[in-house]
């Protein structure tokens, strides 16, 4: 067969242990064979960040922002027991995907890849639940302090202006314990817009929840920025894609969201987001089948998997052991990002190929073909073998 053709590059960014050698597996039997590949490399790996001074790093997310998608594997963050594992290590260097997320301004959607042989741990569960946590500000930027008598806090804001706003949190009694936080008006704008933009490319509703009957400053100024960018910007786009805007109450959103049938966007604030974040993927299975998508105000994507470098299988690939690491989140990743770019530059047969990855490799799956991960989850009489990730790939590749 003559291979597909792609017009514009992808930004591809390589990275560290097992899953740079996936990555090369998957290029080289499920992609290279059928696409006439075109993408900038970047490498992500450590020991390049390193002789680049991260400068590497930076030079991927503007690539990213110029083309417009990007595909990236697990990287190492390096913390004190990498710098004696790399003693080349000149620094600490900063998380890839932290640097990547402010030079994007991006928010991270994740979701499971879900197939019938795997039931996730709520029976309804049908299609996917997608979570779009809002990576800035709350708890995650605030300070805490502890008092010890009884006294009164004030929270004082000094305008560059010189005016000043002030407001009495509470007089105690006692002992006490304190917390301030913030948002910023320009970060929650980034973060709705990433939402409206994901749920359109998905065509899935989207729904965003928080506690704006208790907050009702704070959490309804989310509320009331996503209202707006909704009515000013993405309702005419929402309703020719048939889908919704829906935002209600935290809690009742939990209770909603137990009871559908997934196959929707759930944004919500950085705390909600990284509780339920961890609940959806435990629930729907294994963090070897969850997938990440980074997606700017204006609709850059750079697609990944959730889970990292799977260093204890690298350990033992080095050894020269063949292991059965789960290559499917970083399929996913290759397969969205091939199917990003046949969008936005029109070429169907690009965007028909990148579903058929996504289908070769579920139906490897559900012929009982898997790593062995997935074995301990497959429901209770079905017949699956456990193999080692080059033969996984192969039988996905005879698939294709
Ligand atoms: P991890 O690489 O996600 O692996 C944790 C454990 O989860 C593995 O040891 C393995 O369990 C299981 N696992 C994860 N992915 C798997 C897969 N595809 N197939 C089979 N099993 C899988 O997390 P980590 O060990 O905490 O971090 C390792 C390195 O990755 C660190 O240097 C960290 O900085 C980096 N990291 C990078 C990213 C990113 O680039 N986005 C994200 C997270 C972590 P068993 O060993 O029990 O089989
Ligand atoms: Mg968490």
């Amino acid at each position: 067969m003559e291979k597909i053709k792609m017009t514009t590059p992808l930004v591809e960014m390589d990275g560290d242990e097992m899953t740079r050698i996936l990555w090369g597996m998957i290029k080289d039997k499920l992609i290279l064979p059928f696409v006439d590949l075109k993408t900038e490399y970047y490498d992500l790996g450590l020991l390049s960040r390193n002789t680049t001074k991260d400068q590497v790093t930076v030079d991927a997310a503007n690539a990213t922002r110029r083309l417009g998608v990007a595909v990236k594997c697990a990287t190492i963050t390096p913390n004190r027991q990498r710098m004696e594992e790399y003693p080349e290590l000149t620094e600490m260097w900063k998380s890839p995907n932290g640097t990547i997320r402010a030079i994007l301004d991006g928010t991270a959607f994740r979701a499971p890849i879900v197939l019938p042989c795997i039931k996730p741990v709520v029976k309804n569960w049908e299609a996917p639940i997608t979570i779009a946590r809002h990576a800035y500000g709350d708890m995650y930027k605030a300070v805490d302090m502890t008092t010890e008598e009884p006294g009164t806090a004030v929270l004082t804001f000094k305008g560059e202006s010189g005016a000043e706003k002030a407001l009495c949190v509470q007089t105690v009694d006692g002992p006490a314990v304190w917390q301030g936080q913030h948002n910023k008006e320009t970060s929650i704008r980034a973060f709705a817009r990433s939402c409206f933009q994901y749920a359109l490319s998905q065509k899935q509703d989207l729904w965003f929840s928080a506690k704006d009957t208790i907050a009702k400053i704070y959490d309804g100024e989310f509320k009331r920025i996503f209202e707006e960018e909704y009515e000013t910007s993405y309702k005419a786009e929402f309703e020719k894609a048939g889908i919704t805007y829906f935002y209600t109450l935290i809690d009742d959103a939990v209770a909603r969201v137990v009871r559908s049938k997934g196959g929707f966007i759930w944004a919500l604030k950085n705390y909600d987001g990284d509780v339920m974040s961890d609940m959806i993927a435990a629930a729907f299975g294994s963090l070897a089948m969850m997938t990440s998508v980074l997606v700017s105000p204006d609709g850059t994507m750079e697609f990944e998997a959730s889970h990292g470098t799977v260093t204890r299988h690298y350990y033992r690939y080095r050894q020269g052991e063949k292991t059965s690491t789960n290559p499917m989140a970083t399929i996913f990743a290759w397969s969205g990002a091939l199917k990003r770019r046949g969008e936005l530059d029109h070429l169907p047969e690009l965007v028909r190929f990148g579903q058929r990855m996504e289908d070769a490799s579920l139906r490897t799956l559900e012929d009982g073909i898997m790593t062995k991960d997935l074995l301990p989850l497959v429901e209770p009489g079905f017949q699956a073998r456990g193999v080692d990730s080059e033969e996984f790939l192969d039988a996905i590749a005879s698939r294709l």
